[in-house]
């Protein structure tokens, strides 16, 4: 499997194009809407055919890229179950995976920064969204967080990766670009090896973040994938 890192600097988002050499298939972990242009770009300079939008989360800090993706290229965008997501063509779940050419995208759903995170796995590398970040983890503090849920995700299921399983974070603010399972279980400031899930609760609620600065706009607009005029055809009952 191909991959290609990509950064989003206004708001520090990972964008990953991942492809199989030998089909073209591709898909888009993260795309950020002020990115389209860029990602679509690359995509044809490529060659590729873009199969999915592949989101982490429902992001409160930028605004997908997705919708605007789907409309020129006709991909997939994939959302977990819990997000109520009123605009994604499939709704995943822990275990499912999605074929990519001749190898497998494994989903693990690893809440606890939201209730909706996952985690994709592809030919030793995962994609860790706000769930792993390098020398951190995502906050907990908003959309259905929970610090306890977080420590179980780590602990219980990416800590149980190979070690060197690479990690590819949803952010970085400090010009890091990857890491490994080992490293984090070893060196992770919140989360290493030892310290036990009261200790990471009680870390969590002492961190005092302000909120994200899109927050109000980001999340109802990314339930549509980033695009606001999204007129859902199937969950048209639904309510945010
Ligand atoms: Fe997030």
């Amino acid at each position: 499997m191909e991959i290609q890192q990509l950064f989003d600097p206004d708001s520090s988002t990972y964008t990953y194009l991942v492809w199989d050499a030998h089909s073209g298939e591709a898909a888009l972990i993260d795309p950020v809407r002020q990115q389209v242009g860029r990602d679509i770009r690359l995509v044809r300079q490529l060659g590729l055919k873009l199969k999915y939008t592949l989101e982490t989360h429902i992001h409160a800090d930028h605004i997908t890229g997705a919708g605007a993706i789907r409309n020129i290229l006709n991909s997939i965008v994939l959302v977990h179950e819990n997000s109520r997501s009123k605009c994604a063509d499939v709704l995943v779940k822990d275990g499912d995976f999605v074929p990519l050419g001749t190898q497998k995208i494994h989903i693990m759903h690893t809440p606890g920064h939201t209730n909706n995170d996952v985690c994709y796995l592809i030919d030793g590398a995962v994609f860790s969204g706000d769930t792993l970040l390098i020398k951190g983890c995502g906050r907990t503090d908003f959309q259905a967080g929970d610090a306890g849920t977080l420590y179980d995700s780590i602990s219980r299921h990416l800590f149980t990766l190979p070690g060197d399983t690479r990690v590819y974070p949803g952010h970085d603010y400090n010009g890091r670009t990857h890491s490994t399972i080992a490293e984090e279980r070893l060196n992770n400031p919140r989360i290493r090896k030892g310290i036990t899930r009261d200790e990471f609760i009680l870390s969590m609620s002492q961190l005092e973040l302000a909120p994200p600065q899109q927050i109000h706009d980001a999340w109802p607009s990314n339930l549509r994938c980033g695009t606001p005029d999204y007129n859902p055809p199937i969950m048209a009952g639904c309510t945010l």
